[in-house]
């Protein structure tokens, strides 16, 4: 779900005419069957550039998919997700994870309760969602590449002026450099269907770089469940490390390292938040984290949290 509503948010950032985008991710949606209710660029666009500084916060939030209105997919849900800290998600499948990011990004708006930006409480369903986009990244467990340059890729939609230099430097960081100069034409190397094809962990190294150059005041983060083969997955887990370096992060967790080290975790079952504190507070009492987390250091490691 989140894929198509990336591809939708993509479209959007990289095709100056929004309405081409617009009508090209409505016919994704229609595919689907699942329309988005947010029309593209409307909102104000705050006047204050720094007015979000990546903290965001949810006050008994329900919402169900349009196209399901009798399901209730998160009940009274409140979190806060401040400044600088990095903020888990975990929980069952289906529970309610990525629907929170698809909040965020205001792909949909919630049906009751209120998400606010920014220590000046800014509401989301006032903010111009183009304006929105531009303060945040998401890396997604398979993203969605378009079938242009790996330049392209990395750096398309971006509001200012982007050169190569910039977009080495963050591929760098990315751990991505290495493997894109060893194509036959580098940075102009096509992907996608018509081009070359990428291995999932350089996909995902493509998308850090593009998340590291929009320098993102909120980095929305899904952890990959698949094992990649162990040299990538080293590599892909280097390159979100430096992207979640001094910066406010949510992430969908599936590894155990990631709870251990975020600032809280929130487990979601159902829709609803069922248990919220640090991995050593939730390990203390006799929950579902704490079974989540048993099943999987009895099991082999590499098996996610959640499934
Ligand atoms: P997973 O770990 O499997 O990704 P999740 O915790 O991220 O799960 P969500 O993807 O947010 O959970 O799904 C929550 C519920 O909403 C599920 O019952 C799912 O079937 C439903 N759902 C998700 N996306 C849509 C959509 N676009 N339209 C209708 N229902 C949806």
């Amino acid at each position: 779900t989140l894929q198509v509503a990336m591809a939708f948010a993509f479209l959007s950032s990289v095709y100056g005419d929004f309405m081409q985008a617009l009508g090209a991710s409505q016919r994704i949606f229609e595919l689907l069957d699942r329309s988005p209710l947010i029309k593209l660029n409307s909102g104000h666009v705050p006047a204050d550039e720094d007015s979000f500084d990546g903290s965001v916060e949810f006050e008994k939030v329900n919402f169900s998919y349009p196209t399901r209105p009798q399901t209730n997919v998160l009940t009274d849900v409140s979190l806060k997700i401040e400044k600088g800290k990095t903020i888990a998600l975990v929980g069952p499948s289906g529970g309610g994870k990525s629907t929170i990011f698809a909040l965020i990004e205001r792909f949909y708006d919630p049906l009751s309760g209120s998400i606010t930006l920014g220590s000046k409480n800014l509401d989301l369903k006032s903010i111009n969602t183009n304006w929105l986009h531009s303060k945040i990244a998401l890396v997604s467990q398979e993203p969605v590449l378009f079938g242009g340059s790996v330049k392209e890729n990395i750096s398309f939609g971006l509001n200012e002026e982007i050169d190569l230099e910039q977009v080495i430097e963050a591929s760098k960081l990315a751990n991505a450099h290495e493997f894109i100069i060893n194509f036959e034409k580098g940075y102009d190397t096509v992907v996608g269907e018509r081009g070359i094809r990428l291995s999932g962990g350089q996909k995902q190294r493509i998308a850090i770089a593009r998340a590291l150059l929009v320098n993102p005041k909120l980095l929305l983060l899904d952890e990959a469940t698949s094992a990649l083969d162990s040299e990538s997955e080293n590599l892909v887990q280097e390159a979100i490390e430096r992207a979640m370096k001094d910066r406010t992060v949510c992430v969908i967790a599936h590894r155990l390292s990631t709870v251990r080290n975020a600032d809280r975790v929130i487990v979601l079952e159902n829709g609803q938040i069922v248990e919220q504190g640090t991995h050593d507070e939730l390990c203390s009492i006799d929950g579902i984290y704490k079974r989540l987390v048993l099943r999987q250091l009895m099991s082999k490691e590499t098996n996610p949290i959640d499934s």
